[in-house]
């Protein structure tokens, strides 16, 4: 496959991951709801990779609820805390850097009668807790913010804004999107004083098709699906017991290896940017991204949708902006108003515990070859 930097788009699957996900399809295959031993069994793994997960966000285990993805745990929360919250009132606090899966429920109630303000990030990617505490009403029902950037690795101040809400005894329910925080950077629910929160497993060396929310305690979020009752009655369907197991065996690793794959990715991110400095005179970081797993840079003139392309053939995978956008120009670039050589030009480099020094060195040569090749084909 060559030399991959496209790991905050996805990441392959551990090998612990496999095995348990193996182990649920053909031993403990069961259904969990059924009472004889063999669905039971089924059952107590199940309750023990929830476990899992719980440990790893800090929180309980009734706290934790399996989702298909990333995507449906945002637009559980965001639907559910607008329906809960319907007598406070109709106003939300969102970002201009969420994902489409944030961005998309809030567009969708606006257009049923809700108002959402979108706080734009200053030029380097941030948003201040004084911007939340400015847009704050009597009325606020949610807010929603993520904890770091996809496509910037900005971190913003979750914890903050959540000390601010309960300062102002505010009503309005705390959506966190952690998907690209979680294991990379702490993502605690408590600490970070949210509600709710969403994780995915395929950032996180699990499969495609499963990722969890946390709901705190004493939040009555409305079902996401209803039928026969399973997750505490609030999204029926038989559990994807195999993409559970190997959810929380990849969690379970990667927590255990936390500080070093951390540690690693940061050595890694940090390596390329330095030979990208010796190598590119004109390149250029955009937004201040601290986020150990994603790097974003520009080469201004340099169009990113060619530069994705001539790495392809060389064998190098990264990332014009999110995967997500499938060709469309990037609503958080363009939040950061950007001059259009600049923005015309910005790559994401998303890094895992899989990246070598190899490929770091791979990459900056590839950028090297194809800044030469294309100023001549451009000259
Ligand atoms: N939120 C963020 C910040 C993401 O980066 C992504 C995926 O790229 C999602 C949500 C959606 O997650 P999923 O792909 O699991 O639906």
């Amino acid at each position: 496959m060559g030399h991959y930097f496209d790991y905050a788009a996805t990441t392959p699957v551990c090998r612990e991951a496999v095995e348990a996900a193996v182990d649920a399809m053909t031993g403990g295959w069961g259904n969990p709801s059924a009472r004889y031993p063999f669905g039971t069994d089924a059952g107590t793994a199940t309750e023990r990779w929830r476990n899992e997960i719980a440990k790893a966000l800090h929180c309980q285990k009734d706290e934790v609820f399996f989702t298909s993805c990333g995507t449906e745990g945002d637009n559980w929360a965001i639907y559910g805390a607008v329906e809960l919250n319907r007598r406070v009132g109709k106003h939300i606090i969102t970002t201009a850097i969420e994902h489409s899966a944030v961005l998309e429920p809030c567009k969708e109630l606006e257009r049923s009668g809700y108002e959402v303000t979108y706080l734009k990030p200053d030029r380097q990617g941030r948003i201040s807790v004084q911007q939340v505490e400015e847009a704050l009403r009597e009325d606020t029902v949610l807010v929603s913010m993520m904890l770091v950037n996809n496509e910037l690795g900005t971190i913003l101040p979750i914890a903050e804004v959540g000390r601010c809400l309960k300062e102002y005894n505010s009503r309005a329910l705390f959506h966190c999107d952690g998907v690209q925080g979680f294991l990379k950077v702490p993502c605690y629910p408590k600490e970070l004083c949210v509600d709710l929160l969403s994780i995915s497993g395929h950032k996180v060396h699990a499969p495609k098709g499963i990722g969890a929310l946390y709901i705190r305690k004493g939040v009555k979020l409305p079902p996401m699906i209803r039928g026969g009752g399973q997750e505490h009655g609030l999204r029926s369907g038989t559990e994807a017991t195999a993409q559970i197991a190997a959810f929380g065996a990849a969690v379970q690793v990667g927590c255990q290896q936390m500080e070093q794959i951390v540690a690693h990715m940061r050595e890694q991110k940090e390596l390329l940017w330095t030979l990208l400095q010796e190598k590119l005179p004109n390149v250029k970081r955009v937004g201040e991204g601290t986020a150990p797993h994603i790097l974003t840079i520009t080469m201004p003139g340099y169009k990113s949708e060619v530069v994705v392309r001539v790495l392809g053939d060389m064998g190098i995978c990264v990332s014009s902006g999110s995967a997500c956008h499938k060709g469309k120009a990037s609503h958080v670039y363009a939040a950061l108003g950007l001059p259009k050589k600049e923005l015309d030009g910005v790559l994401r480099i998303s890094f895992s515990k899989e990246t070598t020094r190899e490929d770091v060195e791979a990459l900056a040569e590839g950028l090297v070859q194809v800044s030469k090749q294309l100023f001549i084909s451009l000259s």
